[in-house]
């Protein structure tokens, strides 16, 4: 028999220059909402709720990635300055973009895995 150790769950993760340290947390309440994931620009920190099956946990991981992303390159910040509803309209783009790289991830990985 070969022991295998079960893979930890990811603690950082660069994302375009930048480090993020991840974290698991039992309940995540932002803006008085119980929240899947956060990301905090400022402290470079994304939290992830625990409890969540892996495809789950790796949806919302994805999700907060691309919100840093968008922060980080500045275009939130000009979502920001020019739209109105701002915040729903980063969420959306979130949400479009999020499944899309999952399945360009998916294809990718199988290929250089
Ligand atoms: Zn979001």
């Amino acid at each position: 028999m070969m022991p295998r150790k079960k893979p930890q769950p990811l603690t950082s993760i660069n994302i375009a220059g930048k480090t993020y340290s991840i974290t698991y947390e039992d309940e995540i309440i932002e803006s008085g909402y119980l929240c899947d994931g956060v990301t905090c620009i400022a402290d470079a920190t994304i939290k992830i709720a625990k409890g969540m099956d892996a495809v789950h946990t790796k949806q919302i991981l994805l999700h907060e990635i691309v919100h840093a992303l968008l922060n980080d390159s500045g275009a939130a910040y000009l979502m920001k300055q020019n739209i109105e509803n701002k915040e729903e309209f980063e969420e959306t783009l979130v949400r479009v973009l999020t499944p899309v790289l999952m399945e360009v991830i998916k294809q990718i990985g199988y290929y250089y895995a």
